[in-house]
């Protein structure tokens, strides 16, 4: 297939995604065979069925060894047929330990075609004009990269992309389809680089019909960056000079050629957005012709909608894509549908992926191809890709929702065992986002504060033990006396308990065997020191996915040495009839 990229490649993707699977892995197979790993299983095979027989369906751990001799400097061969030029570094924030996975620089161009097709299918539905006069704010950065102790590269996925030759000369680069420039997403320091995108979004402001990033959070921060240096940007853009304290000398110089000199009027404007009390529909205020906000929503980005539909006054948001450092999966074909129902299908020609039901109860014959999945059925994806993965759980639960043509597509549901469990009961990440958003909804109808962040964790210090939230909390308006009130808290907790299941009901308000839950009020910017705290473990904030539960203590230590305010349920939840 070309990389020219083309809505009608995709018609083809999905409708013969059985013979593609079969065609990548054979491909897999045969480059492959002979690597150090393979061999012990395969004997130089590219037989499907001998590899479905002996290939051992394995966990990052098992494979980490052999992935890190080649990052120690023997040959690529241990793993992977073809070179492994680079690594690829995981978040970290959900499993807890990073991550690094073997990449071929040959990647970044399928990677770029399947972002590509992806926003060609939302461009599509929303008629953004991106690329003729329409253009997306974007909030990218990468960050330096690491090497390995064998020289070679360690950065994340889409920093690797924004450094590939790729996209320095990528086929949209001529019609600017972002505000900012190459140098500002390419900026090491990512305060200048937050600060240069705010300064170019706001010196176009008329043509900015998308706002985007990889993940909402990312978002989120970009606004607490605005409510920060709105008066330092209009100070810049009235003058037409860039703060000094901006020293990246090619950043600084692109974004001066986009400033043009001084524009007093355009100051005033965004000024007077920016004085009022209230922050509710910056996002559309500040950019009235924005038409979306494209950045991921699903999983524990949930949390923040709200925030986000608060300063955007509920513009759509558009969740384009899934994937992850061992793989792009999916792109969502249907970019108008709600974030709660948004589903990704998955592209049969990146990877070889297979589907272990997450009722499997050990039987590892029960895993299937992509096109066998079974509709409304929950799996595990498992990944053989081209760089050394085979059979590689990754810790992603997903269910599927349907197909087009027989090309399944999925919701993401969450990460695999992020649990949280004080005695039998076992509340999954679902679970604890569903009860978060009935606890946010008396939060919204009975205060003046929204949510900016949370997380829990089991508390089984004391007997019996309990679920503790951190909840960090702001008032929707700068005028507003920050108050918590406790009849309102405790009715959240109480919500949340209500909403976990039977079990935990039953062991909470009959046996006694869980205790009251309890919301720890944090104060302002604790999430952003966690994130701080992850990041200095190696995390980057372009990736980063504020941990629904943390088990690390030093990331609790950040937690709770910022604790406000206590509160607990007063009530046990209803028991089942
Ligand atoms: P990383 O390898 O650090 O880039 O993280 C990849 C993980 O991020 C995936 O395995 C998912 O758990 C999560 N993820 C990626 N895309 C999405 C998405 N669209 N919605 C929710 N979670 C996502």
């Amino acid at each position: 297939m070309s990389l020219s990229v083309d809505l009608k490649d995709l018609d083809v993707l999905i409708s013969n995604a059985k013979k593609i699977q079969d065609d990548v892995l054979k491909e897999i197979l045969t480059l492959n065979a002979n690597t150090e790993y393979l061999q012990r299983f395969l004997h130089g095979s590219s037989d499907k069925d001998l590899f479905k027989k002996n290939v051992p369906v394995v966990s990052y751990d098992d494979v980490r060894p052999y992935i890190e001799r080649v990052a120690n400097g023997e040959p690529s061969d241990v793993i992977s047929g073809g070179p492994i030029t680079r690594f690829l570094r995981s978040s970290g924030t959900t499993g807890g330990k990073q991550k690094i996975f073997p990449m071929n620089d040959k990647h970044i161009e399928m990677l770029g075609y399947l972002l590509a097709l992806s926003s060609l299918v939302t461009s599509k539905h929303f008629s953004d004009n991106v690329g003729e006069e329409g253009k997306k704010m974007g909030f990218h950065y990468i960050r330096t990269e690491s090497t390995t102790p064998s020289g070679l590269l360690v950065s994340t996925a889409l920093a690797s992309f924004f450094m590939s030759d790729y996209f320095k000369n990528r086929p949209s680069k001529c019609n600017s389809e972002y505000t900012s420039p190459d140098q500002v997403i390419l900026c090491p320091d990512i305060n200048q680089s937050v600060y240069c995108h705010l300064l170019c979004g706001l010196s176009q402001r008329d043509k900015v019909v998308v706002v985007n990033a990889t993940f909402a959070y990312v978002v989120v921060q970009a606004i607490n960056a605005l409510q920060i240096y709105w008066k330092e940007l209009c100070s810049n853009i009235r003058s037409g000079h860039v703060s000094e304290w901006i020293t990246d000398l090619e950043c600084r110089n692109s974004v001066s050629s986009i400033l043009r000199g001084p524009n007093p009027e355009l100051a005033d404007v965004i000024e007077q957005e920016c004085s009022h009390t209230s922050w509710e529909g910056i996002i559309t205020r500040l950019w009235p012709r924005a038409k979306y906000i494209q950045c991921a929503i699903t999983g524990q980005m949930t949390q923040y909608i709200p925030t986000l539909e608060f300063y955007s006054n509920k513009l759509p948001i558009v969740s384009s894509t899934y994937g992850s450092s061992e793989c792009l999966f999916g792109i969502n074909m249907d970019p108008l549908s709600k974030p709660q129902d948004v589903s990704y299908t998955f592209l049969p020609n990146i990877s070889y992926v297979e589907f272990l039901p997450v009722d499997h109860e050990g039987d590892m014959n029960s895993i299937v191809d992509l096109v066998d999945v079974k509709l409304g059925c929950y799996y595990e994806p498992v990944i053989t890709n081209y760089f050394g993965l085979h059979r590689c759980l990754i810790g992603d639960i997903l269910q599927v929702t349907g197909f087009y043509n027989n090309t399944p597509h999925f919701r993401f549901v969450g990460r695999k065992n992020v649990v949280l469990s004080v005695n039998v009961e076992t509340t999954t990440e679902e679970h604890l986002l569903k009860a978060m958003a009935r606890a946010t909804l008396v939060l919204d109808q009975s205060t003046n504060l929204m949510l900016t962040g949370f997380t829990c964790y089991a508390d089984i210090s004391t007997f019996p033990g309990h679920y503790v939230f951190y909840w960090e909390l702001k008032a929707k308006d700068v005028n507003y006396v920050f108050e918590l009130d406790e009849n309102v808290l405790a009715k959240c907790c109480y919500a949340l308990e209500e909403s976990f299941d039977a079990l935990y009901r039953k062991l909470r308000s009959k046996d006694g065997l869980i205790g009251a839950l309890e919301i720890r009020v944090v104060q302002q910017g604790t999430f952003d020191s966690l994130m701080e705290y992850f990041i200095s473990q190696g995390g980057f904030i372009t990736q980063y996915k504020t941990p629904l539960c943390i088990k690390s203590s030093e990331a609790l230590a950040v937690l709770e040495n910022k604790v406000l305010a206590r509160f607990y349920s007063k009530k046990n939840p209803a028991l089942d009839l």
